[in-house]
């Protein structure tokens, strides 16, 4: 249904959850890609885009919108949107950093004690009847486990925060020290030899690309987990479908991929990788929370000239 809204219509890329869509359109004009159609006069009167982030945002797409002035992704990553692009013709990026943090570090902590206790693995045991005919195997406890992590910003210090008291220790690899007690590592290599589960939570984009490869699988070693929920760009799959083919690894937890959703691929034949459809943010609240917080943005930018969260590049 359109609204008669006092703000300029936004194109509108990638499928949102019902009520969020609901939600948005209490408040704009959302136009979908289809009905740009031909005329230069509707693609002349979309002034803003709203998306996901885990839609790409092509060039040639934002060619055809001269008018264009902001970029509003419901999420926080923004490997997808071309920001030296958009910064060259002047249009604002936004996303909705922290409200997200708590609902993805949840997500991480359940892939971590889930691959431990190998709790997908043991549903089907019961379920198929296996457990009439033997004993499931054993698990690993994560108490006294080491856990490093990859990336330690707003969702990485949450994700820590849960874990510690389950009594892990934490270290953590960046681009710089942090103020934090916990050892830091510069090398990711070194990080994973130190330890037993690595939890990947760093931005995607070119600075990351494919950092985890077979030199850190290698390190990471027979009895180590590898936890993914930043961007399937970071990870090199083909190494990783190696390690846990051979075994070289334990096991994996992957919530994001290069291609989603994840069309066919051995990964989904394996038994030592448990996969979820990229569902780090994919809560009812969080997804609200988010939805309010781009609208924020785009109300203040549309009224002010000004975003609440921009994306600094
Ligand atoms: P953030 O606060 O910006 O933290 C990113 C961390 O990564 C920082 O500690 C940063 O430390 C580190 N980092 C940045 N570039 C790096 C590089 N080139 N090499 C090594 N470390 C680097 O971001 P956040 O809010 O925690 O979000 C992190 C990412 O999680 C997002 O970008 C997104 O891709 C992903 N995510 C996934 C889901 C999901 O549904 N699975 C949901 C939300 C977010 P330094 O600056 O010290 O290097």
């Amino acid at each position: 249904m359109a609204v008669s809204s006092s703000f300029p219509p936004l194109l509108k890329i990638g499928v949102f959850p019902e009520a969020v869509e609901a939600r948005l359109r209490t408040t704009f004009e959302l136009v979908e890609p289809h009905e740009l159609g031909e005329t230069p006069q509707r693609r002349a009167q979309i002034q803003g885009i709203v998306t996901r982030s885990n839609y790409r945002i092509p060039e040639d797409l934002l060619e055809q919108l001269p008018n264009l002035r902001i970029i509003c992704t419901n999420g926080v990553g923004h490997d997808g949107i071309p920001l030296s692009y958009a910064r060259n013709r002047g249009i604002v990026v936004t996303n909705t950093p922290s409200v997200l943090d708590k609902a993805v570090a949840e997500l991480t902590v359940g892939l971590v004690l889930a691959t431990l206790r190998q709790i997908p693995q043991a549903d089907q045991f019961v379920r198929t009847g296996a457990w009439q005919v033997g004993a499931f195997p054993l698990g690993l406890t994560l108490a006294g486990k080491k856990v490093g992590m990859v990336g330690l910003g707003r969702i990485g210090k949450e994700i820590a925060a849960r874990l510690l008291p389950f009594d892990v220790d934490i270290a953590y690899f960046g681009r710089q020290r942090q103020a934090v007690d916990w050892p830091y590592f510069d090398d990711l290599v070194a990080l994973a030899a130190h330890a037993d589960i690595l939890i990947v939570c760093c931005p995607g984009g070119p600075s990351t690309y494919r950092i985890i490869n077979a030199a850190v699988l290698d390190a990471l070693g027979p009895a180590g987990i590898l936890v993914n929920i930043a961007r399937g760009s970071v990870v090199n799959h083909a190494d990783l479908l190696n390690a846990l083919t051979n075994k070289t690894i334990l096991g994996a937890a992957l919530d994001v991929f290069d291609e989603e959703p994840l069309p066919d691929n051995p990964l989904r034949r394996l038994d030592n990788v448990i996969v979820t459809p990229h569902i780090g943010s994919a809560t009812h609240e969080t997804r609200m929370a988010m939805a309010e917080l781009a609208i924020k943005n785009l109300r203040s930018f549309f009224e002010t000239g000004r975003a609440v969260t921009p994306v600094a590049e």
